[in-house]
């Protein structure tokens, strides 16, 4: 690679994705410079629940270890309550590797991967924001980094967006195509002492205009973490209590765990605008990973193994590309796109089809009646919310 550019990979974003592309590619040798705009550990929305072939990715991220000093929680099903309280079990161990799913703060994941990152022999940045993009020859050559009031600018032959749904990069690149959509949708999360959800369960509650998850985390805290429909929290004044008592509480099941227990954080809120697939390459040079590249439905709890696993597709690519085995940054572009698809597109395509039975409290009593009918089906749809089959996946990656 070029001695005149600063470095092989700038990535923005220190999440999931952005972290485990930084460890896959600078545990290869690659020159990495990955920028984040908050300084960790800090907290983030999320549903914190670690999906059990995470398992997988932790290990081959030299972080088993790092990770279970935190003790999270382990989880080996997950339970959907219906509004008056049916329920139905998906186990844990339908999705393969080691069978748990694990409940553990962002703040106490993320900061232990971005740890990682830089011992890996990235250089890491906090408490810096990747502000613009730098463009030669209508190609991304490298970004423009705010840090403590002051601005340096850092080239590399590719960059990668792992800003999550902000889409920070990708939306600079698109300027004049993206159009900010009305956000129909606010999830909130917290976590509470003295709740009683079910041991070893992550639960999930349906309600008019959306649903929420229960689940246990560290130190014995269990972290609730729920979407409404903007609607209700306006009438609710905004309130995230309110919102907990008249909307998430119409569901029976929530009411009864969620009665006595206490908020232990502040509330965190943020509004959600679109799920799905968004622009894998925007501009030349530059490629999305993570929620920039798509953001799957939480109640998959499927979105931090897709962050994960498309940091380590793209190293994988970006690797064959610093190796001289895909020559240049079109092709590139193109190896990354046809495996992204290959990978993720079935998967996308079965949660959009299951969103509005999510969204929809009758559809979703129906479907947790008629799921509750047969293991078979249940384990088949389970299934198709995450990886297809080897048998299905070429050697792209
Ligand atoms: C309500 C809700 C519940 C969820 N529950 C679950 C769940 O239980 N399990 C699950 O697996 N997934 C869940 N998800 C999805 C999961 O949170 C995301 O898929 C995951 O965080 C994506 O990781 P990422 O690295 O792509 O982005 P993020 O985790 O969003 O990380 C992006 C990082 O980029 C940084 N950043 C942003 N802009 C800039 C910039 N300009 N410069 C530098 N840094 C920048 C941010 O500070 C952030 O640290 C949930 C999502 C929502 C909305």
């Amino acid at each position: 690679m070029s001695a005149s550019f600063d470095y092989d990979v700038i990535i923005a974003g220190g999440g999931p994705a952005g972290s485990s592309a930084a460890i896959h590619l600078a545990t290869r040798g690659a020159r990495v410079l990955l920028a984040e705009q908050k300084k960790f550990p800090r907290a983030k929305l999320c549903g914190e629940f670690i999906s059990p072939e995470c398992a997988l990715h932790f290990e081959r991220l030299g972080i088993v270890d790092q990770i279970f000093s935190a003790r999270p929680a382990r989880l080996t099903e997950t339970v959907f309550y219906s509004r008056r309280g049916k329920s139905v079990s998906v186990p844990s161990a339908w999705f393969g590797a080691n069978g748990v799913a694990l409940g553990l703060s962002r703040a106490e994941m993320d900061a232990r991967l971005l740890r990682r990152a830089g011992d890996a022999g990235a250089h890491v940045l906090e408490d810096a924001q990747v502000t613009n993009l730098l463009f030669d020859d209508a190609a991304v050559r490298g970004v423009v980094v705010k840090q403590g009031g002051r601005e340096s600018r850092y080239h590399a032959p590719v960059t990668l967006d792992a800003t999550g749904r902000t889409r920070a990069l990708a939306r600079r690149a698109e300027r004049n195509g993206t159009k900010l959509h009305r956000a129909p949708l606010v999830a909130f999360k917290a976590h509470f002492a003295d709740t009683t959800v079910a041991a070893g369960a992550c639960e999930i509650y349906f309600y008019r205009g959306g649903y929420g998850g229960l689940s246990s985390i560290e130190n014995g805290l269990s972290n609730l973490c729920f979407i409404a429909s903007a609607r209700d929290v306006r009438a609710c004044g905004a309130d995230a209590e309110r919102v907990v008592r008249e909307v998430v509480c119409q569901n029976q099941r929530a009411a009864k765990t969620l009665r006595n227990a206490k908020a232990q954080t502040p509330w965190l809120a943020v509004t959600l605008e679109k799920f799905g697939r968004h622009k894998l390459s925007p501009a030349k040079g530059l490629l999305t990973i993570g929620d920039a590249a798509s953001f799957i439905d939480p109640f998959t709890g499927s979105g931090m193994l897709m962050a994960l696993e498309s940091g380590e597709l793209a190293a994988n690519v970006i690797s064959n590309h610093l190796s001289g085995s895909v020559k240049d940054i079109d092709e590139l572009s193109a190896k990354y796109k046809a495996a992204y698809k290959q990978r993720f597109d079935s998967r996308l395509r079965v949660c959009s089809l299951m969103r509005r039975a999510a969204f929809t409290p009758g559809i979703a009593a129906i479907a947790i009646r008629v799921f509750g009918l047969s293991d078979h089906v249940r384990h088949v749809i389970a299934r198709g919310t995450r990886r297809p089959s080897k048998a299905n996946v070429a050697s792209l990656d």
